[in-house]
């Protein structure tokens, strides 16, 4: 299995080549020349099968140049009950009328970006090990993706992380979970100023290339295509503990932001997983939803981004549509490239064009949610089932309620758990949402966090001075 690029510049390339790449060198994004197909008796066969290995027959078909064992070894030591505090790793949970809930968020920092990550911290340390050679990732954080990262790198060899916040604007229980971890590897950095400014910062320091190549900079971001293979896996396994034969339909509801995680539900659906429809479900920030409404994309300007209760998916941008984009304009790398430079010139691009394609041959449907059906769909919820949500998975399940069909099991993606989002749980229902057992003394561990200015070179010196060399 080879890489190509989706605006058609970078020669054909092995997983490994592109795990530590953001980018493709022509701006594009890695794509697999031809994806895997599973076929119907392949996928009974996988039936039973324990989440690790699973994931090591879904990967495998992706990593291909990581010898069977090995990727075994990695997906077992990625995907254990102790890390997912859960025995099924993903559990299943029956809602009401059609609904579940697929259980994305029981690892370590209670949302699904565990899911990829901690399959990723497996492979890094295995290639950076292979080929004799250090990694120093740095990044910038609002929340889940930058604690997701840091549980996946913590304590392995050959890879150090640097993760800027904003300092004192991330809840109290985000911050204690990222500043408690005491791993020599692991620098958090809360920077005087907001995500945005966090964000310069470490776009400048990617930009200079001469730093980039000294301190091997790299970075865990959502377009690398090793999380979009794992989070693959989850859709297979929902498949297979909602069905019990053959063909059977299913469909899932995604709450989504940068376009990722229903991607690998896309990916899924065209290996043959037989998926009736993928629900798109935004908040007020609707990009996703008015595209798959009127076939028009038009990421808005930062400060058309709405700051809302389901924060995760607050994004004016969807940086992994492209991909999608690619596959509904028949794999052409060139029109992929052309709509994109229009992008970049109009700030919109059409493809109203392709519309009927976008259920009938893709199964995409969408919907956004507000403020107020969140904390509606939280309290209904609660009180019909007894069953607690995040006010992102709320957004699912408010979308996923408008398009379920009747003998069609619709699976929601829980993104979160409440206790991460207390605040809004506190609004819908008048009390906090309670963590899990084992987190319930996190805010009182000591912490580890360097606050400095928002300054370039004060974070530029703090990475020379504790970077693997
Ligand atoms: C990241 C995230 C999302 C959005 O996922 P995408 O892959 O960016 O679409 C939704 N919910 C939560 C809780 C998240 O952390």
């Amino acid at each position: 299995m080879k890489y190509i690029s989706t605006r058609g510049g970078m020669a054909p390339q092995p997983f490994s080549d592109i795990l530590l790449e953001g980018l493709a060198p022509d701006g594009g994004l890695a794509v697999p020349e031809l994806l895997p197909q599973i076929s119907a008796e392949t996928l009974e066969s996988w039936r039973g099968l324990p989440y690790a290995d699973l994931a090591f027959e879904v990967l495998s078909r992706f990593a291909t140049d990581i010898p069977a064992d090995d990727l075994r070894r990695l997906t077992r030591a990625a995907y254990t009950s102790q890390i997912f505090n859960s025995e099924d790793i993903v559990p299943l949970r029956p809602l009401d009328n059609g609904l579940s809930l697929l259980g994305l968020s029981e690892g370590p920092t209670l949302a699904f970006k565990d899911m990829a990550m901690q399959f990723l911290g497996q492979v890094f340390e295995y290639v950076l090990t292979q080929r004799n050679t250090t990694l120093n990732i740095v990044g910038a954080t609002s929340g889940d993706t930058g604690s997701a990262a840091e549980y996946a790198l913590r304590g392995k060899r050959g890879v150090a992380v640097f993760m800027l916040s904003p300092h004192g604007r991330m809840s109290a229980f985000q911050r204690a979970q990222m500043y408690s971890l005491q791993d020599e590897n692991i620098h958090n950095i809360a920077v005087r100023g907001v995500f945005d400014e966090a964000q310069d910062i470490v776009k400048a320091l990617a930009s200079d290339l001469a730093f980039k190549s000294k301190y091997r900079l790299g970075a865990v971001n959502s377009i690398n295509w090793a999380r979009i293979a794992a989070q693959v896996v989850y859709y297979f396994h929902g498949w297979l503990r909602a069905t019990d034969k053959p063909g059977q339909q299913v469909s899932f509801a995604v709450p989504s932001g940068n376009f990722g995680n229903i991607l690998s539900g896309h990916i899924a659906r065209s290996m043959g997983l037989p998926v009736r429809r993928l629900v798109l479900a935004t908040n007020e920030n609707n990009v996703l939803e008015e595209f798959f409404r009127t076939g028009v994309y038009r990421p808005r300007p930062a400060e058309q981004t709405y700051a809302t209760s389901s924060p995760s998916m607050d994004i004016s941008r969807a940086s992994n549509f492209e991909r999608f984009v690619f596959d509904l304009v028949g794999r052409d790398a060139a029109r992929v490239k052309a709509l994109w430079s229009d992008l970049a010139r109009d700030g919109f691009f059409d493809l109203s064009a392709l519309k009927p394609q976008f259920e009938e041959r893709y199964g995409f449907v969408s919907g956004a949610s507000s403020h107020e059906d969140r904390l509606a769909t939280i309290r209904s919820l609660y009180d019909q089932t007894g069953v607690l949500v995040d006010p992102h998975t709320a957004d699912g399940v408010k979308v996923a309620r408008d398009h379920v069909e009747p003998g069609v099991p619709m699976l929601v993606l829980e993104t979160a758990l409440p206790a991460k989002f207390s605040e809004t749980i506190e609004a819908a229902l008048g009390r906090p949402a309670t963590p899990p057992g084992n987190l319930a003394n996190l805010e009182s561990l000591p912490q580890r966090v360097e606050i400095m200015d928002c300054d370039l070179a004060a974070v530029r010196g703090y990475i020379e001075a504790h970077a693997k060399v």
